[in-house]
């Protein structure tokens, strides 16, 4: 029988715990897919979060390190550092890194620590059962918006790949999303760049990725794809917000 698919070497037999239709899964295989692509899984250190992809350190064949939350860049610093020779990244979500964790975040950044970040925006605390995050949408209906977020009392969304452009440190930042198969393309041709800056030494790199919460949106598997596409990239537009890796590509 032809194989037509085959999971990726550099993710392990572990049955992945997210909810069906998460886009979780999709991201895992990206990073996984980058990292075998470079040859270097063998000597890649991941850190994972808290969050749903809490247990990240069971899917990824490499080493991995749990982080408490919101402190994975503070985490890949100390091991970058002590093993510079290791391809070392965080696998972090919206309310790990741009709540709790956005002093680590932006100091990882402004240090220019020569560590990936993939991050993953779904615009919602997801473990914890839907709250708030900072990358809420305005209008958007959580657990502690049931309203919808009003930016006059919850303040406004973070752009984070934005933000964290303007950072001197920062060598590649771009924001891609995994809403339909040219994306995924394109969120994968991102991962495996951030990976390489990094093995050229060039400094602090971040993907965003726009991930969904169909559990917490309420929606099926489809139309979270679909209100991923049509609410969040007008809000989170896609593209390359710096990139000084000589790799090619632009600046917004
Ligand atoms: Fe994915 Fe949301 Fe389920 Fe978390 S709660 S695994 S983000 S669908
Ligand atoms: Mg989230």
């Amino acid at each position: 029988m032809a194989v037509v698919y085959q999971k990726p070497r550099g993710l392990t037999d572990a049955p992945l715990s997210y909810c069906p239709g998460c886009t979780h899964g999709i991201i895992h295989k990206l990073v996984a897919e980058a990292l075998t692509g470079l040859g270097v899984m063998d000597k890649t250190v991941g850190v994972a979060p808290v969050g749903c992809s809490v247990l990240a350190y069971s899917f990824f064949d490499c080493d991995m390190v749990q982080s408490p939350h919101g402190r994975a860049p503070a985490v890949a610093t100390g091991l970058k550092r002590v093993m510079p020779d290791n391809v070392v990244f965080t696998y972090q979500g919206d309310g790990d890194l741009a709540a709790i964790g956005t002093a680590e975040t932006v100091h990882a950044a402004a240090r220019g620590e020569n560590i990936t970040i993939i991050f993953v925006n779904n615009a919602i605390y997801g473990m914890t059962g839907g709250q708030m995050a900072p990358t809420t949408l305005p209008g958007q209906i959580t657990q502690t918006t049931p309203y919808g977020r009003d930016v006059s009392g919850a303040g406004y969304p973070i752009r984070i790949c934005e933000m964290l452009a303007t950072l001197d440190g920062v060598a590649y930042a771009e924001r891609v999303s995994v809403h339909d198969v040219p994306s995924v393309r394109k969120a994968g041709r991102a991962v495996k760049k951030a990976f390489q800056a990094q093995l050229d030494k060039k400094g602090f790199s971040l993907v965003e990725i726009l991930s969904t919460c169909p559990t917490n949106w309420g929606l099926d598997p489809l139309e979270s794809l679909q209100w991923l596409k049509d609410k969040m990239i007008p809000y989170y537009p896609l593209g390359v917000m710096k990139d000084l890796t000589g790799q090619g590509g632009g600046q917004l």
